[in-house]
């Protein structure tokens, strides 16, 4: 199973991704968490890719476009994957019909999640996460242990943070960038027959994860 999720920041790509690939035996690929990982590797596309991510505008697309290439070629991508946060621009998804028809594969599923702008804020701004295990909370609807700690007890002495994106300006931006430049991936995959599922996002995460399953085993 091949799958692509799109959505503006804090519709729940991320959360989702981790249901999916445990129903599916796929793995997630996001690009931001792979990105976050550069920087802090302190690696030349960390170096390159900090200054773009902290104003919460995109990386370049020739960065991004290198960096799936070589992790889809991986072995553990052989069972399928799930791509959480790319594409994010028209040139990124051309580039990604090309390495997949060189590859002889083909997407089963771009599932759009759906989330209207004045529920972002209340999302990301109560978002945050473990430094250790990259595991997500949120104040209000999954509390980390005492308001600050990881639940997993391998990381319980460990306090959550905030990302440096998550403030209410930063996310207006990016959810600006989301309207300007991966929009416009919804008609893209529109008009390539059967692939794309709409999906209202405004729900629980078990509410949206029903959903996703349905949408699925329509393609499995
Ligand atoms: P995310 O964790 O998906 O919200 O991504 C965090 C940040 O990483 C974004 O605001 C961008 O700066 C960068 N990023 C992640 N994925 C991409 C992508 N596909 N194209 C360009 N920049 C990206």
């Amino acid at each position: 199973m091949r799958i692509i999720l799109l959505g503006a920041p804090g519709s729940g790509k991320g959360t989702q991704s981790k249901y999916i690939i445990k129903d599916y035996n796929i793995i997630q690929i996001s690009t931001g968490d792979l990105l976050r990982e550069a920087v802090t590797k302190n690696n030349e596309l960390g170096k390159t890719a900090k200054s773009y991510m902290e104003k919460g505008d995109l990386v370049p697309d020739h960065l991004i476009v290198d960096l799936i290439q070589f992790r889809i070629e991986k072995q553990d991508c052989s069972n399928g994957f799930i791509l959480d946060g790319f594409p994010r621009t028209v040139l990124q998804a051309q580039e990604l019909d090309k390495m997949l028809k060189k590859k002889k594969i083909t997407l089963d599923a771009v599932i759009y999640l759906m989330i209207e702008e004045s529920k972002l804020i209340k999302r990301l701004t109560g978002r945050r996460v473990c430094p250790t295990c990259k595991d997500e909370y949120h104040l209000e609807f999954k509390p980390p242990i005492s308001g600050k700690f990881c639940a997993k007890p391998t990381c319980s002495e460990v306090e959550l943070e905030t990302r440096v994106d998550d403030t209410p300006e930063k996310i207006k931006h990016r959810f600006n960038i989301f309207k300007q430049q991966t929009l416009p991936l919804v008609e893209y995959y529109q008009e390539k027959t059967n692939i794309l599922t709409k999906i209202n996002a405004d729900f629980s995460m078990n509410i949206v994860r029903e959903k996703i399953q349905k949408t699925l085993s329509t393609k499995a």
